[in-house]
């Protein structure tokens, strides 16, 4: 194997000491997997992108231990949980050390008096809650991406939840968590002495600062977590209607109606609709006049439920909304983690199957804005098709992120058939995402609710979205990582190590 100059044996043996040998791999193909994020990946450039080494370290201490040593020699480190995260959070840029935390997928504590566990940063969420199952409590954190993202990769996006509308998203679950610095040093981020309290006023908020950092400040190792009753009911009524203009005047009312077991709704427009129709063997076809639909989610105990959900209907159905009863409403809601679990969606192109694979846009986009960015998205992504066969529009999605309605998580699927990309439609791409980008934020919005803005593209933006907080972030980066070896080139933070520090004077 060759291995970065920084990388040679005295390191490689240093790291072997404490982790033995069998977790430090060097193999090509473990170092190529842990390259590799969901789609869109420029395959033609996966080489660029390869680690020098990949640890899976076991304990807070090993981790400690491997970053002090990436430290010394000034190694790039990047830290990488399941591998979902669709921003190139956990891809390196830098090549350096892969630092796998999925090892560390233990259940430490349960607390039923408290209502908390503690866990290790690699369980993922599905295996957690098949074990709290029998004390009747959930962890109710339910990203799409449910079964494969883990608690590591959900502090390090500072997630988003499907039924967020109910139960908070990951910085509301989290309570808090052991972190391990730049330096090594691995200090207990959260509110309180202990472990466990959801509320202090006591110092900074360190705990949103080490979140959503997507592994630039460093890698969290242990999590203390919220845990709730398991809901006794679920209740997800899907609704279709004629056009979006109905579709979207009925998710804004029952997301501001105040029904305290509303856990959220998602409105699917008239390009999703005939997406699923052409190309989505799962879903249950739809009549020809449906041409965009809404469902609802509402979870508690079974007379709470009950009520709310009255409400609920006979909010949809002022609107003119027609319910498509309980097989289509439970079949939908309970596919809602396999949906996109197959990266490659077959598509027929002139009688052929081409592969094509899925990827999601998202933003945080206020309720009154969002017809408008709807149609300016699909513009864009419009002109791309007109370019470039290789690009498809699967549609929209958009789903409530507060009980109140007052902003959405909005998504544009863009179907792409990764194996034709090239350094032009490449670029193309990458120009699509930033002007997408560039429409969310002209519409007071943000760049992403959900997955983080450093890909190619939207990048360039983020200095325009957060302006002075920015320049807050540069000068935090460079305090807590002095060397720069906490996954290098993510959100543009080099500039924070040049001689101006980034100010640009
Ligand atoms: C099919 C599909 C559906 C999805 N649906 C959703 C959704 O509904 N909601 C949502 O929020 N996201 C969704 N995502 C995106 C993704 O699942 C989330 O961003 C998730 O939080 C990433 O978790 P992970 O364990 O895979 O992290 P990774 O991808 O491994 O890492 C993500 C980022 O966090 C950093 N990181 C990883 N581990 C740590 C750690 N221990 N400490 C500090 N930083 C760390 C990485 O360096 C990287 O920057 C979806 C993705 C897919 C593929």
């Amino acid at each position: 194997m060759t291995v970065a100059p920084q990388l040679a044996e005295p390191v490689l043996d240093d790291l072997r000491q404490v982790l033995g040998d069998e977790h430090v791999l060097t193999g090509k193909a473990a170092r190529f997997n842990r390259a590799r994020v969901p789609a869109p990946f420029p395959v033609h450039r996966w080489a660029e992108r390869v680690p020098d080494l990949v640890v899976l370290p076991g304990s807070t201490e090993e981790v400690s231990e491997v970053v002090r040593i990436a430290n010394a020699h000034r190694i790039p480190i990047v830290p990488r949980d399941g591998g979902t995260g669709l921003t190139d959070g956990a891809v390196p840029l830098r090549r350096g050390i892969v630092v796998d935390v999925k090892r560390m997928n233990g259940i430490l504590e349960i607390d039923e008096v408290n209502r908390t566990c503690t866990v290790g940063a690699g369980i993922n969420m599905l295996k957690l809650n098949e074990v709290l199952a029998a004390y009747g409590l959930i962890y109710p954190d339910d990203p799409a991406s449910y079964p494969c993202s883990l608690v590591g990769g959900r502090i390090g996006t500072s997630g988003w939840s499907l039924i967020g509308s109910r139960y908070g998203h990951s910085r509301d679950l989290v309570l808090s968590f052991d972190f391990v610095l730049p330096t090594g040093k691995v200090i207990h981020v959260g509110d309180g002495a202990g472990r466990k309290l959801s509320k202090s006023s006591s110092g900074y908020q360190l705990k949103h600062l080490f979140m959503g950092h997507q592994g630039t400040l460093g890698i969290a190792t242990e999590a203390t977590l919220k845990l709730f009753p398991k809901p006794e009911a679920e209740l997800s009524p899907f609704f279709a209607f004629p056009d979006y203009d109905s579709a979207y005047r009925t998710v804004g009312e029952l997301a501001r109606a105040g029904v305290a077991t509303f856990a959220g709704a998602v409105l699917f427009d008239e390009w999703k609709v005939d997406y699923l129709r052409r190309d989505d063997e799962a879903y249950i076809p739809q009549p020809a006049d449906v041409r965009a639909l809404v469902c609802a989610v509402a979870y508690g105990y079974e007379d709470e439920v009950i009520a709310g959900g009255r409400r609920l209907m006979r909010i949809a159905k002022e609107n003119g909304a027609r319910y498509l009863g309980d097989e289509v409403s439970e079949g939908d809601w309970a596919a809602r983690h396999d949906r996109y679990a197959t990266p490659l969606h077959g598509r027929v192109r002139s009688g052929q199957v081409v592969p094509m694979s899925w990827h999601c846009e998202d933003a945080a986009i206020n309720y009154s804005e969002l017809p408008q960015v709807r149609l300016e998205w699909h513009e864009i992504v419009r002109r791309l098709r007109e370019r470039f066969d290789m690009f498809d529009d699967w549609g929209m999605f958009t789903y409530t992120s507060a009980n109140t309605g007052v902003d959405y998580l909005t998504e544009i699927d863009v179907g792409i058939w990764e194996q034709r990309l090239d350094d032009e439609s490449w670029a193309a791409w990458v120009r699509a995402k930033r002007d997408i980008a560039e429409v969310a934020l002209r519409y007071g919005g943000s760049i992403s609710a959900c997955h983080g803005s450093c890909r190619e593209g939207e990048v360039d933006l983020v200095p325009q979205e957060l302006g002075g907080g920015y320049d807050v972030m540069l000068d935090v980066k460079r305090a807590i990582d002095p060397n720069n070896i906490m996954n290098p080139g993510k959100y543009g933070l080099d500039r924070a190590y040049e001689p101006d520090g980034g100010s640009g004077s």
